[in-house]
């Protein structure tokens, strides 16, 4: 699923307390000036073959870390917390974002930080405020109360969220049965559910891909939020259509290729693992799945954290190899501040583990793009490093 264009397999070897400052490398997006986000060091590359590296760690034995690439922020979480810095500068404080902008407790706390205030429901923003919707999406539903509320919007939505929105709403003007794969109650599920109502049943698990009711078996197609696990949406896709046999699939994969990328690098490292670590918010989808696939990959261990201070020296009792990753929406700043807490643990030796390389940049949502011309910014221009892709 997404880009699963494997690079050749590569390590990179970096020791972490020396390492200078520097811009960031591998899956963050670039050029965005973003406060949250401070990059990895540019580090000197050792390719070494995969071979190599599985065979070197159990024979070493010695404290190690495994860093997993890509990892961290993808193209639609810089987006989205790009528009609400550019809001800021463009508008003043306060700029109002319906929920989280992205799910990270610390990018939404230095957002606060610069004024920025965080709803749950419009009606908590005053009439004709200028409001932010979340890189998660939103129903129509809520698009329509922004406009009874004269409200001025910009819509940060993901655009591969966005897609999905316009498959169901295409397959539900063909008036075929949309059994959406997803974890009721995610605001990107409530979101693409809202667009068809009507059309859509959702499908948390796989028991309820086994009991689910349909109307007509011959008119079903599936679709998923877009940060799944990847092994289980498959499992599920397989229950319903071993019941389903005509079920139809949708055009194009639905979880993104920064939640595949991220999984495959995780399940790259961790049968080499006595302990993964993954930097990312309880409520972050994709860094929960993180977690999960460790386990499923053979860590012995796996912890999820939000910040530096949170891991406990208890976990490293007898363990040599530490395998560490981030969430899509968890700046690099974080990872660093993990990895400067191994090395102190003696985990001073980094091998970054190289499964993809990414180099996509969306463009910013429009409303913004017009208001960023109109006062003479051209800092997110198209063009450098990445490959932008126009939202
Ligand atoms: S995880 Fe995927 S769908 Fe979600 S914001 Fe990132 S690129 Fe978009």
């Amino acid at each position: 699923m997404g880009d699963m264009s494997a690079a050749p397999f590569a390590s990179v070897t970096t020791a972490p307390a020396a390492a200078p400052a520097g811009p960031s490398v591998g899956a963050a997006p670039q050029g965005s000036g973003r406060p949250v986000a401070v990059g990895m060091p540019q580090v000197p590359r050792t390719r070494r073959s995969r071979e190599e590296v599985e065979a070197a760690a159990p024979v070493a034995k010695e404290k190690s870390v495994l860093l997993a690439a890509p990892r961290g922020y993808c193209a639609g979480v810089d987006r989205a917390v790009v528009a609400v810095e550019k809001a800021l500068e463009v508008h003043g404080a306060p700029v109002y974002v319906r929920k989280e902008i992205v799910h990270n407790r610390h990018v939404v706390q230095t957002l606060e930080e610069r004024g920025v205030i965080f709803v749950q429901e419009l009606d908590e923003v005053p009439e004709g405020a200028l409001t932010v919707f979340s890189a998660h999406g939103v129903s129509p539903a809520v698009v329509n109360e922004a406009a009874e509320r004269n409200l001025q919007t910009i819509d940060a939505t993901c655009p591969l969220v966005t897609k999905v929105h316009r498959e169901a709403v295409r397959f539900a003007k063909q008036e075929k049965q949309i059994l959406l794969i997803g974890h009721e109650g995610h605001e990107e599920v409530e979101g693409t559910y809202g667009e068809a109502p009507e059309h859509t049943t959702i499908i948390n698990n796989p028991d309820e891909a086994r009991t689910v009711q349909v109307e007509d078996p011959d008119n079903l197609i599936w679709l998923s939020q877009t940060t799944l696990s990847v092994d289980e949406t498959l499992e599920i896709v397989s229950i319903l259509r071993e019941r389903f046999p005509n079920l139809q699939d949708p055009p194009s994969d639905d979880i993104c290729y920064a939640t595949s990328n991220r999984q495959a690098a995780i399940k790259m490292i961790s049968p080499q693992c006595d302990l993964v670590i993954v930097v990312g918010s309880a409520n972050s989808s994709n860094s929960v799945r993180l977690k999960e696939v460790a386990l499923e990959y053979g860590a012995a261990r796996a912890e999820r954290v939000d910040f530096a201070n949170q891991v406990d020296e208890s976990w490293f009792e007898g363990v040599a190899t530490v395998g560490l990753s981030s969430g899509a929406s968890v700046p690099e700043v974080l990872v660093r501040e993990v990895l400067d807490l191994l090395a102190q643990y003696g985990y001073e030796t980094v091998d970054e583990v190289v499964t993809a390389e990414e180099d996509i940049i969306f463009s910013l949502p429009k409303e913004l793009r017009a208001e960023l011309k109109r006062v003479g910014d051209h800092s997110r221009s198209l063009g450098g490093r990445g490959k932008t892709v126009k939202a």
